[in-house]
C-alpha cells in the first residue's frame, strides 16, 4: 500500500536533488576538511559552499553559520554557550510557553543552575504577543527566545518586534526557525535576529545536520570541545554529506520558495475547506492565516482525546499524519503543552491532529486524506458516550 506522507513538520523527503549533491561524498570523495592534502581540501571547499548556501537563505554571511548535527544542538549551543559563560551571573530569560522542548528542556535545566525563566502564554490563538514579552523583561535579561513558527499548531510569531523587545533592554534574540526555515523568507538584518536555529530534515535535507547563524561579533561558550572545527564552537570532524546536502536544500529552497509557499497554501486551504466541509465538527487550531504554508492543525469537537485513536486508523488506511507532534509520541497520553498554555483544557490538549504538507504532497494527496478522514472518525468513541 502507497503511503501518502502527510507528516512534513516532523521530518521530510530528502530532495533527489539533495541526494546527488551528496552522493558524490557517499561514494568517492572522502576527506577530512582539516587535512591539508587535495582531498581534504576538496572537502573544506564543499564545507564552504555550504556555509555560504546557508547563510544566503538567511540574509547572513558564511562566517555567521555553525553547523550542528540537529536543530536541538543549534538550540542547545546557542542557549547554553550565551548563557552559561564560566563565571557569569545567571542573569534572566524570557522565552514563550510553547517553545519546542529543545529549547524548554535546555532552559528548564540551567533555570535549576540559578537563571531565571519567564514563560511568556500566547494568546487563544498560539501568537506570543510582543507587548507580553516587553512586559516580561528586567535589567537582568539577557536572552529573549522566540520560535519563528510553532511545531505542534504552525503559527508564525512576530520575532521582529520581539527582537525589538529583547534589544530595548540590551539582551540578545534567539530564534528555533527549524520549522520556518526553507518555508517562507527569513531575513537575520531585517528582523534584528542575533541567534537562530535551523535543521536540515525538515526541509528535504537529510536526518542529522543542522545549523546555528550567530551574528558576526557574539561570542558563545562552546557546548562541545575537541579539535577546535566551526570556529572553536562545535569541535568535531565535520558531516560533510550532511552538510553538502544541507546547502544544496538551503539553495533549492531559496529559489523555489515564492512559487512553491503559494502552492502548499493552496493545498492547505483545499484541505481546511474540505475537512470543514465533511466534518462541521472539526476546527482550525491556532490563527487561521499567520500560519505555516502547509501546516494545518485540527480539533474534532466530540472526539477530544482520541487523537492517537484516530492516526493509527488513518496510518491503517495508509495515511500518515501527527498528533500533535512525533516529539510527543514519547509522551502519546500527555495533553499538548502548546495547547494547555493556549488556553485549552487537558481533554482537549490531548485531541490535536497534525497534518503538514511538504514539497512532494499533490492535491491527490489532499483529496486521499479527505476521502479517508470521516470513515476513520466513525471509528471512534464519542466523547458523550465515553
Ligand atoms: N525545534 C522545533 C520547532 C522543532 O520542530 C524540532 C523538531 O521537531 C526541533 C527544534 C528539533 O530539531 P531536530 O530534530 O533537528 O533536533
Amino acid at each position: 500500500m502507497r503511503t501518502v506522507y502527510l507528516d512534513n513538520s516532523a521530518t521530510t523527503r530528502v530532495d533527489p536533488r539533495v541526494a546527488s549533491a551528496m552522493r558524490p561524498w557517499l561514494e568517492e570523495l572522502y576527506g577530512n576538511p582539516s587535512s591539508l592534502h587535495v582531498p581534504g581540501r576538496q572537502a573544506r571547499a564543499a564545507v564552504d559552499t555550504a556555509r555560504a548556501q546557508v547563510a544566503a537563505l538567511l540574509n547572513a554571511q558564511p562566517g555567521e553559520i555553525v553547523f550542528t548535527a540537529s536543530g536541538t544542538e543549534a538550540n542547545n549551543l546557542a542557549l547554553r554557550g550565551w548563557l552559561c559563560p564560566p563565571g557569569g551571573e545567571p542573569g534572566h530569560v524570557v522565552t514563550s510557553a510553547i517553545e519546542h522542548p529543545a529549547v524548554l528542556e535546555t532552559l528548564a535545566r540551567l533555570e535549576r543552575a540559578g537563571l531565571s525563566v519567564t514563560r511568556v502564554r500566547p494568546g487563544a490563538d498560539g501568537i506570543v504577543s510582543p507587548e507580553r514579552v516587553r512586559e516580561a523583561l528586567r535589567p537582568d535579561t539577557r536572552l529573549v527566545s522566540i520560535m519563528t513558527a510553532n511545531n505542534i499548531i504552525g503559527t508564525i510569531q512576530p520575532v521582529a518586534r520581539c527582537a525589538e523587545a529583547a534589544h530595548s533592554v540590551g539582551a540578545l534574540f534567539h530564534t528555533d526557525a527549524v520549522q520556518a526555515a526553507g518555508k517562507f523568507p527569513l531575513d537575520v538584518r531585517r528582523d534584528g535576529i542575533d541567534l537562530l536555529s535551523l535543521s536540515g530534515h525538515k526541509f528535504h535535507a537529510p536526518q542529522g545536520v543542522g545549523a546555528l547563524y550567530l551574528r558576526a561579533g557574539i561570542t558563545l561558550e562552546p557546548i562541545i570541545h575537541g579539535g577546535g572545527q566551526e570556529g572553536g564552537l562545535r569541535s568535531a570532524t565535520e558531516n560533510v554529506p550532511g552538510v553538502v546536502g544541507l546547502g544544496a536544500a538551503c539553495e533549492i529552497a531559496r529559489t523555489e520558495m515564492a512559487g512553491e509557499a503559494s502552492r502548499l497554501v493552496a493545498l492547505r486551504d483545499r484541505l481546511i475547506e474540505g475537512v470543514e466541509r465533511r466534518l462541521p465538527a472539526t476546527y482550525v487550531i491556532g490563527d487561521r492565516w499567520r500560519r505555516l504554508p502547509g501546516h494545518v492543525c485540527l480539533g474534532l469537537r466530540g472526539f477530544e482525546g482520541e487523537a492517537i485513536k484516530l492516526l493509527l486508523e488513518l496510518s491503517e488506511r495508509g495515511i500518515a499524519v501527527s498528533s500533535g507532534s512525533a516529539c510527543s509520541a514519547h509522551r502519546a497520553a500527555a495533553p499538548s503543552h502548546v495547547l494547555l498554555a493556549m488556553g485549552f483544557d487537558p481533554i482537549t490538549a490531548r485531541g490535536s491532529l497534525r497534518i503538514t504538507l511538504g514539497r512532494f504532497n499533490d492535491e491527490q494527496d489532499v483529496d486521499a486524506l479527505l476521502e479517508a478522514l470521516p470513515a476513520a472518525v466513525a471509528g471512534l468513541t464519542p466523547l458523550t458516550t465515553r
